[in-house]
């Protein structure tokens, strides 16, 4: 296996483009050591993206606050911007691991990781996050949620990888939160994660809303029905209870060790209810 440490993203897409065998972008390694040392995944390089100054930097201005792709969770967690604009994205990140863990994972990993279960792309989705990837063909922006193919796959091509997480600038009265359901409360994997973002208008009527689920499915779903069942409502229990209902509706789930398929599309609702609540106070206040 060969390890390359580039710094600049086109040194890094030219490594990834030309590679022959497989071909690993590492960041905070906290997915892909493991990998590679279980014998899941046996690269022919590994490049490292850490040393490419650019990716390393959280950039806040008019068009939102870009994340380098190489910020661990740590920093994120610790950035008083994020905490306060999109604290339901910090708390996703924040459930990773642990402390040790936080100070090395990305967003940018748990993404292409490609986990149906990873706690930070629900919180993400719902906040309307885009990611910027650098490739052969030059660079692009695309939604959170069109990054996953399916476990361990992503829609990226070869030698692309992604650069910044960008989440956009916050709408007035606009609330997020992710919650997961975890069958131990420290270092375990979600059952299910839901994270939403609501905004209302000055009366309390919710104008749009988006509701992102993990763990139900072979990636995390975006549920357009369940935000769609907020939107002009006051998010009363009805609004709530139709929503949920579409959450239900949307999950795939399968039977695991951590839960059964009938059980995960049956809390999915209930911990629907719970971001939503923590996400309507969040847009009130
Ligand atoms: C003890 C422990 C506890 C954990 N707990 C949780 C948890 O609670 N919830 C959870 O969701 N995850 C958890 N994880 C998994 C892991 O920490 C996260 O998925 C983390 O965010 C991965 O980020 P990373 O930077 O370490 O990724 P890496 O390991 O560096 O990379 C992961 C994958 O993404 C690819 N990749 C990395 N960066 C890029 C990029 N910029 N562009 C394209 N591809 C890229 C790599 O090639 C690799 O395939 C845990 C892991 C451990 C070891």
């Amino acid at each position: 296996m060969r390890y390359a440490a580039p710094e600049t993203v086109d040194e890094a897409v030219a490594l990834l483009a030309s590679a022959e065998g497989g071909a690993y972008p590492l960041a905070g390694g906290t997915d892909l050591v493991v990998q590679m040392s279980s014998g899941m995944r046996a690269p022919a390089l590994v490049v490292d993206i850490k040393r490419i100054g650019d990716l390393g930097r959280i950039v806040s201005d008019a068009s939102g606050i870009r994340i380098g792709a190489a910020v661990c969770g740590a920093e994120i967690t610790g950035n008083a911007e994020i905490a306060s604009k999109w604290p339901g994205f910090a708390e996703a990140m924040d459930y990773i691991g642990s402390m040790q863990i936080q100070s090395r994972a990305t967003p940018a990993g748990n993404l292409c990781n490609a986990s149906p279960a990873a706690d930070c792309v629900p919180g993400m989705v719902a906040a309307g996050a885009t990611v910027t990837v650098a490739g052969p063909g030059g660079r692009r922006e695309i939604p959170v949620e069109e990054v996953p193919a399916g476990p361990g796959r992503t829609t990226l091509a070869p030698g692309e990888f992604v650069i910044s997480v960008n989440l956009p600038p916050k709408p007035a009265r606009t609330g997020d939160a992710y919650v997961r359901f975890t069958p131990r409360t420290e270092m375990d994997i979600a059952v299910v994660g839901v994270g939403v973002c609501l905004t209302l208008d000055e009366g309390g009527t919710c104008t749009a809303a988006r509701v992102a689920v993990g763990a139900v499915a072979p990636t995390v779903l975006l549920v357009r029905e369940a935000g769609a069942a907020l939107v002009g409502t006051p998010v009363d229990d009805a609004a709530m209870d139709a929503a949920a209902e579409a959450v239900r509706a949307a999950c795939r789930p399968i039977d695991d060790k951590r839960g059964s398929a009938a059980y995960r599309t049956r809390i999915s609702g209930t911990i629907f209810k719970r971001a939503a609540g923590v996400a309507l106070a969040r847009a009130r206040a």
